[in-house]
């Protein structure tokens, strides 16, 4: 494990063209201090976890300090934010601080949010509140504890630079960490503004860095459909796993999307408590548009758009045909996530009626789409029939709840999986614990205080959260009715 001052870095972004950012210096916050720091993380990048505590990190990740290898650039980029083309964004408060070079062979980006305005900032103030970097935080681990691909979070610092919102709060940044920070809106930039040279350079860079099974001698038109396709392949894959978990975005703006697939920029994302299809956790999308249902379909409304914006590059022909792939993917790929969430191993013509059946009384009753599935991990076969009083905590009439068992007892006749091998698959992929917004919330509260214990306990749940953890059970149960209607502000 290395000291900061010793990591290697291998600053490739910034050796591109001018056109693709520019470089900027964060600026400082005032009396700068740690708030947390994820060992994991830490420990991908070679770096010693304790450097955390050291007066260099807080100072190099807060604008006071510099690293002789680090080149601090604001990347340019644009995007479609609810369906309108924007031409004006960018890292408007983040800067790609430099990439790490790990001894597994990893390249890590380190982005810097809150860091201060840069050319792209517009109206805004270049920074990040401790709130809003609280609740990145806390999802980047959830959902890497979850499996599903994600930006990750180092570190959130805070200081006392009054930051204004609907009150004023602190400043503070998050370092994300992070394969690659290309997002579908770099490409939408090169195509709208022209640079049809620059949008070579960029396709080219994203598969010489992150597609290294893509051969760059292969014609144009090769080894872009190669690279189209596996952005459509990535990103039906992340959104299966999204849906299976019960993950709404909350801002699936083009600028926001991830050409490798990764969950990428935490808002107002939420996750599901109750079983409501419809969910819309961002309070500004009044059309909810973006609500957890619409995910698949916007998800492919992004890829259209990315195609279009590398028309220049591969023709429209071939685009059609990867779009084409999505649905299918994704549908495979959910598919074989909610069979194992019910430990079905084999596939029967009855399984479309019986997740059918479970879906509507899960929305009917309003059950917690997490305890439902956790509760039905721990219940034998033989005991099915009778399990219903296990979920009296989950639904007020049971009746629905006691004829959905007796469906799924029956169809579990014809599993040949033995019935211990069925439970430990359902206990290792229907989490205990998932990030409830109520608990984002307390952590908040708690941490504006000063006192940090909270985001410490979520994070040793939710790293791990198919562990049964029974020291702080309590993350795990249904949220209070006052935590399920909790209006979080969209501001960060
Ligand atoms: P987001 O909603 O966080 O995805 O951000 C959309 C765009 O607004 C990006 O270009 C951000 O860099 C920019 N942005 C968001 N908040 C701020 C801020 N406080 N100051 C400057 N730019 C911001
Ligand atoms: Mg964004």
């Amino acid at each position: 494990m290395k000291k900061l001052s010793e990591l290697v870095f291998n600053n490739t972004y910034s050796a591109l063209p001018s056109s693709f950012g520019a470089f900027i210096q964060p600026q400082p916050l005032d009396n700068p201090f740690l708030v947390s720091v994820n060992p994991q993380v830490s420990e991908m990048l070679d770096l010693d976890p304790a450097q955390a505590n050291t007066q260099y990190f807080v100072d190099l990740f807060t604008g006071n300090d510099n690293h002789p290898a680090m080149s601090p650039l604001a990347m340019k980029y644009t995007g479609h934010q609810f369906g309108q083309y924007n031409p004006d964004l960018g890292d408007g408060r983040g800067l790609l601080m430099g990439e790490v070079q790990a001894s597994t062979g990893q390249k890590w980006d380190i982005h810097l949010k809150g860091s201060g305005l840069t050319p792209y900032s517009r109206q805004g103030d270049g920074r990040a509140v401790l709130r809003s970097s609280i609740r990145e935080y806390l999802a980047s681990a959830a959902m890497a504890g979850l499996g599903i691909k994600t930006t990750h979070a180092l570190a959130v610092l805070s200081s006392n630079t009054p930051v204004y919102r609907e009150t004023v709060e602190r400043g503070a940044t998050l370092i994300r960490v992070a394969e690659s920070h290309l997002r579908f809106g770099h490409f939408e930039y090169f195509f709208y503004s022209q640079q049809h040279g620059e949008l070579r350079i960029l396709a080219d860079y994203l598969i010489k860095h992150h597609f290294p099974d893509i051969d760059l001698q292969q014609d144009d038109a090769d080894r872009y459909n190669q690279m189209f396709k596996k952005i459509v392949n990535l990103t039906a894959e992340m959104i299966a796993g999204w849906q299976s978990v019960g993950f709404a975005h909350g801002v699936m703006n083009t600028d926001n999307m991830s050409v490798l697939g990764l969950t990428f920029d935490y808002g107002p994302y939420g996750f599901l408590d109750d079983y409501q299809p419809g969910f819309i956790c961002n309070h500004s999308d009044y059309s909810g548009r973006y609500a957890f249902n619409q995910q698949p379909t916007v998800a492919l409304w992004n890829l259209s758009a990315l195609g279009y914006a590398i028309t220049p590059l591969l023709a429209k022909e071939q685009i059609d045909h990867a779009l084409e792939q999505y649905q299918p993917i994704l549908q495979k790929a959910y598919s074989a996530n909610m069979r194992a969430k019910l430990g079905l191993k084999e596939k029967l013509k009855e399984d479309t009626p019986l997740f059918s059946a479970m879906f509507d009384m899960l929305k009917t009753q309003g059950i917690d789409y997490t305890l439902f599935f956790r509760t039905l991990s721990s219940i034998p076969h033989c005991e099915l029939n009778t399990s219903g009083h296990l979920f009296e905590d989950l639904s007020q009439d049971i009746g629905p709840l006691k004829s959905w068992l007796s469906l799924y007892s029956e169809r579990l006749e014809k599993e040949a999986l033995a019935d211990s091998d069925r439970l430990d698959l359902m206990r290792s992929t229907n989490p205990k614990f998932i990030l409830r917004n109520y608990l984002a919330q307390q952590a908040i509260e708690h941490a504006e205080k000063g006192d940090f214990t909270m985001i410490e306990q979520l994070m040793a749940v939710l790293q791990s959260p198919f562990d049964e953890h029974p020291e702080l059970s309590h993350f795990a149960e249904r949220p209070p009715e006052w935590g399920k209607k909790l209006e979080i502000s969209c501001s960060s």
